[in-house]
């Protein structure tokens, strides 16, 4: 069935004047898909609906969030499936019932694409990506074949291998994702710690942090000020005296509050005092997310150049966040997926944003992103491809620069699986 009334959380996706909406993989979408008739191409698809493209001008949005709802807990092997329509905050919820957690994001609004592209949690030093901790996957390729694929062993064919590597990082240039089961853990307490600092406090505290346990991570945000954001998952009581002492030692400002929370999901709310979480409807954004290794001496360089990025912002609700990475992200699952970049331990991004009326403050938006990035560029040499930009100039660079070597390997596998280019170009 088409469709072409939706609402999708993120604003410019809303305001997009889209063809419709397809809300099932039957027989007739399958038939359109195989014998090329959905123009214009590519077609968009909707999980969670949180990124800019899951609808564009024009353009026909497969809209998962109505019929691919199914949430299953598989209690002997301790497992989760999820249909793709299912948002983190649904996924956890349903492991939170069986006392177990999932490293789900900053936000429990995010669907699947969360997963598909990498998944960065602040869990994830413990736990690894999201996509470290996916054991099987179903859909549909560009081309309209189904497929099932499971985690590779030493078993594992070479070409599974490599569908899984693309699947696993790389989905959105590939195929539909419709259903993926996930391994769980064990639920732990977690404490979280929250604090304005100064440019020197942050370069202080991400020289600590670059040598934290892997059980504490840190997250900031810069915009109209510095707020610095950490979490803490207990192993054991004992574990608690090493809080302790990560708190006494940090630098802080009287707004210091450390609490604990129920489960991951409520760090989320961490952000409700800063701006990303604030409703402005006629807001736009873009976004990109850059990767990069331990900063050691750089770390005072590397403020500076943000310092000057935050002065010349172009509007007061752009801004440069960073999340922490490292431990189990950087040795789980090297040869199985598309995220290449597993000496990341920090991942800064970089919103730019804009009155959706506002063409010209649009411009310069999307310039200041450029200009930031390339100023970042030597200290963040990677890029996480969490939202994708086929609409803006630098798409190809964003590509080039996510995948690297293995950018040969996924276009063959993009020939192969999506031949007609259904799906968004690589
Ligand atoms: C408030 C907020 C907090 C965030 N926090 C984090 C974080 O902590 N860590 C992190 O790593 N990222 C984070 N992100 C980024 C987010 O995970 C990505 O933008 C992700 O792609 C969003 O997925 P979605 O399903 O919600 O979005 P959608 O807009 O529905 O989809 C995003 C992209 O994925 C593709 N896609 C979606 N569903 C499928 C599918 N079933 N099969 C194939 N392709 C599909 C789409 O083509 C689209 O381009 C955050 C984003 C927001 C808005």
């Amino acid at each position: 069935m088409i469709r072409t009334n939706r609402i999708f959380p993120n604003n410019q996706a809303q305001d997009q004047k889209i063809a419709g909406i397809f809300e099932n993989i039957n027989k007739d979408f399958l038939n359109l898909l195989k014998n090329d008739l959905l123009k214009p191409k590519p077609l968009l698809v909707c999980s969670g609906g949180t990124s800019s493209r899951c609808a564009a001008e024009g353009h026909w949005t497969l809209d998962l969030r109505g019929n691919y709802q199914k949430v299953e807990f598989n209690k002997a092997t301790q497992e989760i499936t999820i249909e793709a329509g299912v948002n983190m905050q649904q996924l956890l919820e349903k492991a939170l019932t069986f006392n177990r957690s999932f490293p789900i994001g900053l936000s429990g609004k995010t669907g699947i694409g969360y997963i598909l592209t990498g998944g960065i949690s602040p869990l994830s030093r413990k736990y690894g990506l999201a996509i470290d901790n996916i054991l099987e996957l179903s859909g549909v390729w560009g081309n309209g074949e189904h497929f099932r694929l499971l985690k590779p062993n030493n078993d594992t064919n070479t070409q599974d291998k490599l569908k899984w590597k693309g699947l696993c990082g790389a989905a959105p240039f590939l195929a539909i994702v419709t259903s993926i089961r996930l391994k769980t853990y064990k639920l732990k307490p977690i404490y979280a710690w929250e604090t304005s600092l100064s440019p020197s406090q942050l370069a202080e505290i991400i020289l600590m942090a670059e040598n934290w346990s892997n059980s504490a991570s840190l997250y900031w945000v810069w915009g109209n000020k510095i707020k610095v954001y950490g979490v803490y998952e207990l192993d054991n009581l004992e574990d608690f005296d090493n809080y302790k002492r990560l708190i006494n030692e940090i630098p802080k400002s009287n707004d210091f509050i450390s609490y604990k929370v129920d489960n991951i999901s409520e760090i989320g709310n961490l952000l409700s005092s800063n701006i990303i979480n604030k409703p402005f409807d006629t807001q736009h954004s873009e976004v990109v997310g850059l990767l990069g290794p331990k900063l050691n001496n750089r770390i005072d360089l590397m403020i500076r150049h943000i310092e000057k990025a935050i002065k010349v912002r172009p509007s007061e609700y752009s801004y440069i966040s960073c999340q922490q990475l490292g431990g189990a992200t950087i040795k789980k699952g090297i040869d199985l997926s598309s995220f290449i970049h597993r000496d990341s331990i920090w991942k800064p991004w970089i919103t730019g944003s804009w009155n959706s009326a506002d063409i010209q403050g649009r411009e310069s938006s999307i310039k200041w992103i450029e200009e930031s990035w390339e100023g970042l560029k030597s200290f963040f040499p990677g890029i996480h491809l969490a939202q994708l930009h086929p609409h803006l100039n630098w798409h190809s660079k964003e590509i080039k620069t996510a995948f690297k070597m293995w950018l040969p390997e996924l276009k063959e596998l993009k020939s192969n699986y999506d031949p007609k280019g259904i799906l968004p170009p690589l």
